[in-house]
């Protein structure tokens, strides 16, 4: 059986980043689907590029794809500046809103736009959605039915299998003018080319300059608050976690774990991952004992759903060794501390994870470089081409 390192290596051996840059705003255009990997942390964008450049393709040929990777590495430093961007505004603030309850017709994916419909339904169904769909439902969420941005982010967030603080509220902030000079608006003549329908006579069969007097068409009328409830996160996962802890290595004791925790010695590390850093290449020697985190501070203030937690959990098999806890960071060192009281801990560097202590390791970046706050991706991407060349 393949190992998943070989199964995405054979996915980025596939890639044809020519036809990625010129098809892939379609929603059937020839994409990555990378992204539930990487933003878990199982690879990184570098990694991905460097594959892709090892197989001898020019830059020309690349380049449109190195910028959409590199603009996850851009929201990932936005990020770093502004630790609660989930929460504010980043740049403006819009004034358009009139509620934060979000549409039933959004949430259920019954608002009559046939493309946005099955997007939402494959989003509640899968847990993914096309980044041309995304930014549809982000805009009709935010700039035709008027819903502050952050309660469509936060149920979108809840959904996906790549759900990502940086990318998800910035893209929603951007979309809606909070992180960006305007307002995103797409009409359904848009919508049917991107989609590849024929859809007429909805509510966006219209010219773009009607959209800054548009009425909050009636279907969205019917609000419900989207609540990321505090439970919600701990009912989702699986009885066994919410009892704190489980041995996830086929037929592993927890014993066995306990006493290879005992024998670590001082100078050696104890790796601990989050649904942030779960790289399959980091620390993952066959005898090393290893922590899965699922940080209950992180995933009270942004749940995810049952499917992305399976999902997570399904990738912690990839580890040898893991043990998975589910507690905030004290918690953890608590108990860590009752095994071994000089236990040292290693994790890799996450807005979200701060207060994290022990050795911390940088994440892998494009460009490890340009680490300063850029107010727009062209600064960033600008700043990029100057050191590539
Ligand atoms: C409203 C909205 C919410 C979003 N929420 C998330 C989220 O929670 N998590 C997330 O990973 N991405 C998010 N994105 C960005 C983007 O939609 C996804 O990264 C992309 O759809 C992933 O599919 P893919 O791997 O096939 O991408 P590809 O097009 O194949 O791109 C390759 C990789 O580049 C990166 N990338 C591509 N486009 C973007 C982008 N616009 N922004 C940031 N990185 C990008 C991703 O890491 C992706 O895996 C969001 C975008 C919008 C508009």
């Amino acid at each position: 059986m393949s190992s998943l390192i070989e199964i995405l290596n054979k996915r980025i051996d596939s890639i044809d980043p020519q036809a990625y840059g010129k098809y892939r705003n379609f929603i059937d255009g020839p994409v990555t689907q990378l992204s539930p990997y990487i933003s878990r942390g199982v690879i990184s964008t570098r990694y991905v590029l460097e594959s892709l450049k090892a197989k001898g393709y020019s830059w020309n040929q690349l380049e449109r794809l190195a910028q959409q990777l590199s603009w996850r590495d851009y929201f990932q430093r936005v990020y770093q500046h502004h630790p609660h961007l989930a929460a504010n505004n980043v740049k403006n603030n819009p004034q358009h809103f009139v509620s934060n309850d979000i549409p039933k017709a959004i949430s259920q994916g019954k608002t009559g736009i046939l493309a946005i419909d099955q997007g939402i339904k494959t989003l509640l169904s899968e847990g993914v959605m096309h980044n041309h769909m995304r930014m549809y439902v982000a805009m009709l969420t935010t700039n035709i039915a008027r819903t502050h941005w952050k309660s469509g982010a936060d149920w979108m967030y809840y959904h996906l299998l790549d759900a990502d603080i940086a990318a998800n509220y910035l893209s929603w902030q951007w979309v809606c003018g909070a992180f960006s000079s305007k307002q995103y608006f797409a009409n359904q003549e848009n919508i049917n080319r991107y989609t590849k329908l024929q859809q007429t006579n909805t509510f966006l069969d219209c010219e773009y300059e009607e959209f800054a007097e548009m009425e909050v068409p009636e279907i969205f009328m019917n609000r419900e608050l989207w609540v990321s409830g505090d439970e919600n996160s701990e009912n989702n996962l699986p009885e066994t976690i919410q009892l704190k802890m489980e041995n996830l290595n086929n037929g592993m004791e927890l014993s066995t774990w306990i006493q290879k925790l005992k024998n670590l010695s001082q100078e050696e590390h104890l790796p601990v991952y989050t649904v942030y850093n779960m790289d399959v290449q980091w620390y993952n020697h066959p005898n090393l004992p290893k922590v899965l985190l699922l940080d209950s501070d992180l995933l009270k203030k942004h749940p995810m759903s049952s499917k992305t937690l399976n999902f997570i959990l399904d990738l912690s098999r990839e580890f040898s060794n893991m043990v998975c806890y589910y507690g905030n960071w004290e918690e953890l060192q608590q108990w860590l501390n009752t095994i071994h009281p000089k236990v040292n801990c290693v994790y890799k560097e996450h807005p979200s994870s701060k207060h994290y202590q022990g050795k911390k390791e940088e994440r892998d970046w494009i460009a490890p470089q340009i680490t300063k706050y850029f107010p727009s991706f062209f600064g960033y991407w600008k700043a990029y081409e100057k050191l590539k060349n």
